[in-house]
């Protein structure tokens, strides 16, 4: 085995990636037949099964942080009342450049960082078009002269109805929630923190959606909104259960990345412990949970020009891309303080404040906010492996969208066939699982590593006599014999984690 075998440069690794993902079915361009639409992409039936699962373990996770945390969904449309007071329609700009010549559109921020300058997305429009003459910045495409940027606003306006009433698709799950939040109050016996997440699809009209999977203009948001009173935003009732943790932060104007205790994060950088404990349980989901290596995790702290106005503090979630080169945003945790319960308030003239006992307040907002999209394509980044000619993607098995493949290892041998199939049938009550009779087994193997499935089930001509089965695993290529009527059991505790191979 060559180095050169083994090691895929950025380019290659993501056409083989986007190979795998359109060849075998886990997401292709939308309306392919017309051409394609830069920004929307179509997920196929692996990939809806691995976003499945991810939302399954984000929803388990998150919503079992504490028991005032509840799911709930709302619309993709919302009135124009609602971006008016979430100030959307005067903020949600992107700085946009067209080029004089071929009329290609860019975003200024991202040529800029193309040129050099990190965090161009700090600087205002002026300091952007200046660094754009300075810097003497062309067409990328046609090397045309560029026209001033100016704000474009990302949202996308619809009418509803014969009046034709403005409205917008909305741009994040989080308003849905906002726009809940009193019912829900009410309903859940008015206890602060209460979540509210949301899963949905959201929509922005981005300027230049070319990183592939990474920027689209539809695309799903898991969010969790937690309410919780001001007051109180030093405490959390569980600190101590994380207070030594190491949280992995490149804090704001910093260039490295710092190993810091929640407990000194308080102390010297004081960060309230109600933000820092959602912090380190974020951690902990992509570390632990996901199984995200720790070399390609980090937190990034924005500075306050780089941040929303509302933003008290946001840490970005940053993974280590292979295909993107470098760390990419996956995530946000942003103290959003009375901002969107209060400019509700405002602007539909109904009282948003709560009353316990005796204490009238507005609450603020934690959000902890994921594209889920970015997080499936994240998936495929982190865990594609490969092995001589071959490619492994080494999935956890309580992501993969395939569980568990079975083989009969002959074709023509209907005993082993039915066997087969009765295995087939009954794992399928419990998971995910496919059948395969086609190709010699290496195939077979080499084609379910390639997805992520973790355990392949051959059944062989001893199986009829001794009522067992071979069970290779994905990783290591181990093979063991189990009897038949193990194999549910085994499985089981082999896909949950609680016992290795
Ligand atoms: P970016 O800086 O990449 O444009 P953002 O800071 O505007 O993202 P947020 O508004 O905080 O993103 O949205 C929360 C999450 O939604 C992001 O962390 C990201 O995972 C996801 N997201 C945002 N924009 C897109 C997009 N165009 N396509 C896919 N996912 C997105």
């Amino acid at each position: 085995m060559t180095e050169k075998t083994n090691k895929l440069n950025r380019q290659e690794k993501t056409e083989k990636i986007f190979s795998i993902a359109s060849n075998r079915g886990f997401f292709f361009n939308t309306a392919n037949i017309y051409g394609g639409k830069a920004g929307f992409f179509t997920y196929g039936h692996l990939g809806k099964s691995l976003k499945n699962n991810w939302e399954s373990l984000w929803k388990k996770y998150y919503l079992n942080l504490d028991e005032n945390f509840h799911e709930i969904q709302s619309n993709s449309i919302l009135p124009e009342n609602v971006f008016k007071a979430s100030g959307h329609i005067e903020n949600f700009n992107d700085p946009l450049v067209e080029c004089k010549k071929c009329n290609s559109r860019f975003r200024a921020d991202h040529l800029l960082e193309q040129d050099g300058i990190a965090d161009a997305e700090a600087l205002s429009i002026e300091e952007m078009n200046n660094e754009i003459i300075n810097r003497k910045l062309k067409c990328p495409k046609c090397g045309g002269n560029l026209i001033d940027a100016r704000q474009f606003n990302m949202m996308f306006p619809i009418e509803i109805g014969f009046a034709g009433d403005r409205a917008y698709l909305s741009p994040e799950t989080a308003q849905g929630a906002y726009l809940t939040f009193k019912d829900e109050f009410f309903a859940t016996r008015s206890q602060l923190p209460l979540g509210l997440a949301i899963i949905d699809k959201v929509y922005r009209n981005e300027i230049s959606p070319r990183q592939g999977f990474f920027r689209l203009r539809e695309f799903t948001q898991s969010e969790l909104q937690i309410f919780f009173d001001a007051d109180r935003i030093n405490e959390h009732e569980n600190w101590k259960e994380i207070e030594n943790e190491i949280l992995l932060i490149k804090f704001a104007n910093k260039e490295k990345i710092e190993k810091i205790t929640c407990k000194k994060l308080n102390s010297s950088h004081k960060i309230p412990k109600f933000y820092i404990y959602h912090v380190a349980k974020v951690q902990k989901f992509y570390l632990e949970i996901v199984g995200i290596p720790k070399e390609k995790f980090r937190f990034r702290e924005l500075n306050e020009i780089e941040r929303a106005f509302y933003n008290k503090i946001h840490f970005d979630v940053e993974i280590d891309f292979g295909t993107l080169g470098g760390f990419k945003e996956i995530g946000g945790i942003h103290y959003r303080t009375d901002h969107d319960l209060g400019g509700h308030q405002k602007v539909s003239k109904k009282n948003l404040s709560v009353n316990i006992d005796g204490k009238k307040f507005i609450p603020h907002v934690l959000e902890l906010s994921f594209g889920v999209d970015r997080n499936v394509f994240m998936l495929l980044d982190i865990f594609f492996n490969k092995k001589e000619n071959n490619t492994i993607l080494k999935l956890p098995s309580k992501l993969a969208p395939i569980k568990v493949a079975i083989f009969p290892l002959v074709k023509k041998d209907k005993k082993l066939i039915r066997i087969a199939k009765d295995i087939y049938k009954e794992l399928l009550q419990e998971w995910d699982v496919s059948y395969d009779e086609s190709g010699s087994i290496g195939k077979r193997y080499a084609r379910n590593d390639e997805i992520g499935t973790p355990f392949c089930i051959t059944v062989d001509s001893d199986s009829a006599e001794k009522k067992d089965v071979t069970i290779r695993n994905r990783d290591d290529g181990k093979q063991k014999r189990i009897k038949i009527t193990e194999l549910r059991d085994v499985l089981r505790k082999l896909i949950s984690g609680e016992v290795s191979f």
